[in-house]
């Protein structure tokens, strides 16, 4: 196997640093570039020491001068309460900060795969969601600066493919958990397992039965790392996320089941504005293309996530 340069933006956050570690894991040399806005040098505090590992805190806002042959853009503070802190911020992570990678890209000869998102949908009217489907977005909402953000960047990549001839990935990963999520990004596997664990009020949102599909991190990891590898003519967009759909409501039970201990209660708060009443992955395409799909069922990637927890609140 070809020993690659990669630079993985928002690797000290909660994908980018599984994502850095299975990349170095596999021998390639691996650059982390990450201002530090939602991620921690935590994450990858294990990593410092490797010699082909790298940190480097910067916002990808602003230009950056690399050698790589590989880049993963995943650069983009992900949970709702993190990217409505400061909206236009967001929005220019995705756009100028993609424009930068891009054009770091296209310099370097690299490839470059982008952490593309299921919100490309929306407020979804078709169920499940295939690639082909053009999605149901409030331009103007709450939610906006991340979801047309993260949709602009899709048309960048695939502009840089057509005009500058980049070779390009586009993944539309949906809700993945796991370790190293941070303990107070607000959503929602995380916010239950810590709410159970500290015997606070379980928050369930509206009535509990809009539905989300879990994917634990690592079947994702497995799915980029196939993607990046993917032949040249692939550019995707694919989707990457495990079709099994629960309610809202069924995922704190589970989280009380294998917390039977816990004396949280569940209490009802109201919907946020524009919050996707459902959402499921067609994954046929990825399944096809690349022979991946997901392996790690909710209640075992609930079980490890819940033991993380337990370690990092003590
Ligand atoms: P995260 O917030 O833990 O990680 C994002 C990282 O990007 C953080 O370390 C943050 O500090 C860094 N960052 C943010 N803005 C930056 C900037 N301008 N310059 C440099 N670094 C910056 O979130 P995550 O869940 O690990 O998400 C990673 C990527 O995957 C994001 O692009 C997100 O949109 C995408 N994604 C995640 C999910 C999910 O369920 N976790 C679903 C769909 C898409
Ligand atoms: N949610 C909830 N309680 C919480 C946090 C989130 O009921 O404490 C709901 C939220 O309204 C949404 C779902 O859980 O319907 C998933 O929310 P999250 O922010 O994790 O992801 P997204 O909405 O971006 O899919």
């Amino acid at each position: 196997m070809k020993r690659h340069k990669i630079l993985v933006t928002g690797g000290a956050g909660f994908i980018g640093s599984h994502l850095c570690r299975r990349l170095l894991s596999e021998g390639h040399d691996v650059l982390c570039v990450d201002s530090l806005f939602t991620g921690s040098k935590d994450n990858v505090l294990d990593l410092l020491d490797d010699k082909r590992f790298e940190f480097i805190r910067h916002d990808i806002c602003s230009p950056l001068v690399l050698e790589v042959d590989r880049i993963y853009n995943l650069a983009c503070p992900a949970s709702p309460v993190h990217y409505q802190f400061n909206p236009v911020h967001t929005t220019k992570t995705s756009v100028n900060g993609t424009i930068n990678m891009l054009g770091l890209a296209r310099r370097t000869k690299a490839r470059i795969l982008q952490a593309s998102t299921s919100e490309v949908y929306g407020d979804p009217e078709v169920h499940p969601q295939p690639e082909g489907y053009w999605g149901r977005v409030n331009t103007i909402g709450p939610r906006a600066c991340y979801d047309e953000g993260k949709r602009c960047a899709e048309t960048l990549f695939f502009d840089y493919h057509r005009q500058h001839k980049l070779d390009i990935k586009v993944a539309r990963i949906f809700n993945t958990y796991g370790p190293n999520m941070h303990p107070n990004d607000g959503r929602v596997v995380s916010n239950f397992i810590v709410q159970a664990l500290q015997d606070k009020d379980i928050t369930i949102y509206g009535d509990g039965s809009q539905t989300r599909s879990f994917q634990y991190v690592d079947d994702l990891v497995g799915g980029l790392l196939a993607l990046m590898e993917s032949p040249a003519g692939f550019t995707g967009p694919v989707n990457m996320g495990n079709p099994d759909e629960f309610t809202i409501r069924q995922l704190a039970e589970k989280v009380l089941q294998l917390l039977p201990e816990s004396k949280s209660k569940l209490i009802y708060r109201p919907l946020p504005q524009d919050d996707p009443k459902q959402r499921q992955p067609d994954i046929s395409l990825a399944r096809e293309k690349l022979g991946w799909e997901p392996k790690i069922k909710l209640d075992d990637g609930l079980r490890r996530t819940v033991e993380y927890f337990r370690r990092t609140l003590k």
